[in-house]
């Protein structure tokens, strides 16, 4: 078969490899469609904390079952499936518990185990999830970062009225402001770049506001009556996004971490969190049943994802596909392989 492979820092190369055999409890999946995430393009610049060349990246995907391991029950060969790309052993202190996505042998497709830019993938059936009729491969690619944003806003405590500050408005921060919007929250949303807010505005956002303006912290305030942002989620990744979370948050309201700034320290007012009584928590993945729902969104067309596709390409094209990404960063939302 065909698969990208990311041979070092700056180099993917489309080669020939055997099709993987699947083991006694996995599936083999021919992929039908296979999202850029952010973590490969930071992989594929060799920032990602995680990956190490040479791998085969890619875990937002779909496909079609082609064969599955001798203790696989509960799927047929030619089944259309999403696949919850983060393989939880079952075994340690946070399975058990319940709490697999916290797992301490977590195998992610893409990461530590080869991924979907290829022709066949294999995948632990446990993790995977039959598709609803109708919905498309491609948008069921997405149900990963939706289950992100599922997870995120659960984690936050998110309720109706709140006034919700989404800084950094990339696929993610399109996903949970669209989720925020259905809990009723009135979201203010933030980018530095114009044509990422143009969508925001598009999709509901109460206002947008570049977050180069100097005055953002001020207009946060007037919007709401002084006081400050109830929520504030730090979807950008950067030293001065994190500040500005710190500065719009009102007092007893919660920040929420999801970017990764690939700093180990940053410098935050951390007396404000005892002062003011404010919860500061990060979020990475998704728990049990945010997958399950995100599908389900995706089928009921609860959340706009065409939005989010700004680019179709085959296989061949990849290497391209992450030069070109790397070349005008402020189009990237999702470019996603289709077979
Ligand atoms: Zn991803
Ligand atoms: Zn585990």
């Amino acid at each position: 078969m065909k698969a990208a492979i990311l041979k070092k820092p700056f180099e993917v190369v489309v080669e020939e490899v055997p099709i993987p055999v699947p083991g006694p409890d996995e599936l083999l999946i021919q992929v039908k469609a296979s999202a850029i995430c952010g973590s490969d393009i930071k992989a594929y610049i060799g920032k990602h904390p995680l990956i190490r060349p040479p791998i085969i990246l890619g875990h937002e995907f779909s496909g079609v079952i082609v064969g599955k391991g001798s203790g696989v029950d509960g799927f047929r060969i030619g089944e259309r499936v999403v696949v919850e790309p983060t393989f939880a052993c079952g075994h340690c202190f946070f399975c058990k518990r319940m709490e697999y996505y916290l797992c301490e042998n977590l195998k992610q497709l893409g990461h530590q185990v080869p991924g979907s830019f290829a022709e066949y993938t294999v995948a632990k059936a446990r993790f995977a999830y039959r598709l609803p009729n109708g919905t498309s491969f491609e948008k069921a690619a997405l149900a990963q970062p939706l289950a992100i944003s599922l997870h995120a806003l659960y984690r936050a405590g998110i309720r109706k009225g709140q006034t919700v500050v989404i800084l950094g408005m990339g696929a993610i921060g399109l996903l949970l402001l669209q989720v925020a919007l259905r809990r009723g929250a009135r979201v203010i949303a933030s980018d530095l770049v114009d044509f990422k807010l143009e969508k925001a505005k598009a999709l509901g956002a109460l206002r947008v506001i570049n977050g180069a303006s100097p005055e953002i912290v001020t207009e946060i305030r007037a919007e709401t009556h002084g006081t400050g942002a109830d929520l504030v989620i730090e979807a950008a990744g950067s030293s001065a996004t994190i500040q500005q979370a710190f500065s719009m948050v009102r007092t007893g309201g919660t920040i929420l971490l999801l970017g990764i700034t690939g700093h180990e320290r940053e410098e935050v007012p951390l007396e404000r969190v005892t002062l003011d009584e404010l919860n500061v928590m990060g979020t990475m993945r998704y728990a049990m049943g945010d997958f399950a729902n995100a599908i389900e969104m995706i089928h009921q067309n609860a959340v706009d994802l065409d939005t989010l596709i700004l680019r179709r390409f085959a296989l061949s094209e990849i290497s391209e596909v992450f030069e070109e990404t790397l070349r005008s960063p402020e189009r990237v939302l999702r470019s996603v392989m289709v077979v």
